[in-house]
C-alpha cells in the first residue's frame, strides 16, 4: 500500500520517548488558526511511498532507538491516512520498531484509527480548544472528534501526552486551562499534560504559499508565560490524581 508523506526528520528528540525519528504525513481535515505547517495539509502536496520502503528507512535509524524510542508518524494528520498506518503495524512489529502517534484528532473514530491507536506504544493528542464553539471557529472541526479519541486511549489504558497550543490573547490565563482541565479530570491514561508556545516560525510559509494568515502580526508567547501556565496545569493534574 502507498501513502503520502510530507517529510522526515531522522533523529527528533521531542515527539515521543525516547531517540526518535519522525515522519510527517501529508494532509490534514483542520484548519487551526495558529499551523505553522500549512504546506502540510493537502495530500497530494506530500510524496507517494511504499509501505515497505519507509519501514525500510525508519529501520536504518534502529540502532539508535535504543529501549524507548522508535518512530514517531506525525503531519499533517496522520490519523487521515490510518490505512497506510495499518498496513506498516506487521511491517514495524517484524522490525522490533515501535511507533507513537502525534495526532489532532481531528478524524472519526473509525475501526482502523482504533487499531492504529491501539498498536501505538504511546499517543500525543491535542486538546486544542475546550469548547465545540472554539474548536469549530478556531480549527473547523467540532470537539466531539478529539474528546472520542481520549475516551477510547482511555478506555484500553493507552500512555497519552494531552498538549495545548497557548496563544497570547486566546488562551492564555489560568480561567482559560481551567476549562481544558475538566476534560482531563477523570482520565487516568493522561501521564503529562504539556502546554506548548505559539510561535511565528511558520509565518514565511503562510507567505510562500499565498495563503491569508489568520494570526498576521501576533505575537509568540513570552516563555516565561508559557513556563507559568505550565506549573499551574502541572499542580492541578497533581491535585486530580
Ligand atoms: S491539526 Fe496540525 S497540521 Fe492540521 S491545521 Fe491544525 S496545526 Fe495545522
Amino acid at each position: 500500500m502507498t501513502g503520502f508523506v510530507h517529510s522526515f526528520e531522522s533523529m527528533a528528540a521531542v515527539d515521543g520517548d525516547g531517540l526518535r525519528c519522525a515522519v510527517f504525513l501529508a494532509g490534514c481535515p483542520m484548519r487551526c488558526v495558529y499551523c505553522h505547517n500549512p504546506d502540510t495539509w493537502h495530500t497530494e502536496g506530500g510524496r507517494e511511498t511504499e509501505a515497505e520502503a519507509l519501514v525500510r528507512k525508519i529501520a536504518r535509524y534502529k540502532p539508535y532507538f535504543g529501549k524507548d524510542g522508535g518512530v514517531t508518524f506525525s503531519g499533517g494528520e496522520p490519523l487521515a491516512q490510518a490505512e497506510f498506518l495499518r498496513s506498516m503495524m506487521p511491517l514495524l512489529a517484524e522490525q522490533g520498531i515501535r511507533y507513537a502517534v502525534d495526532t489532532a484528532g481531528g478524524v472519526p473514530l473509525t475501526e482502523t484509527v482504533k487499531e492504529v491507536l491501539s498498536g501505538a506504544q504511546e499517543v500525543l493528542l491535542d486538546l486544542k480548544f475546550p469548547d465545540d464553539a472554539g474548536y469549530r471557529r478556531y480549527t473547523g472541526v467540532g470537539i466531539d472528534r478529539p474528546l472520542a479519541i481520549l475516551d477510547f486511549l482511555n478506555a484500553i489504558g493507552k500512555k497519552t501526552r494531552v498538549r495545548t497550543v497557548i496563544v497570547p490573547d486566546l488562551n492564555d490565563t489560568e480561567e482559560a486551562l481551567l476549562s481544558y482541565l475538566v476534560h482531563l479530570a477523570d482520565k487516568s491514561c493522561v501521564d503529562r499534560y504539556e502546554l506548548l508556545g505559539f510561535h511565528t516560525m511558520g509565518f514565511f510559509k503562510y507567505e510562500k504559499l499565498g495563503i491569508a494568515n489568520p494570526l498576521a502580526g501576533k505575537k509568540a508567547l513570552d516563555p516565561a508565560v508559557k513556563q507559568r501556565l505550565q506549573a499551574f496545569v502541572d499542580e492541578k493534574m497533581k491535585e486530580n490524581r
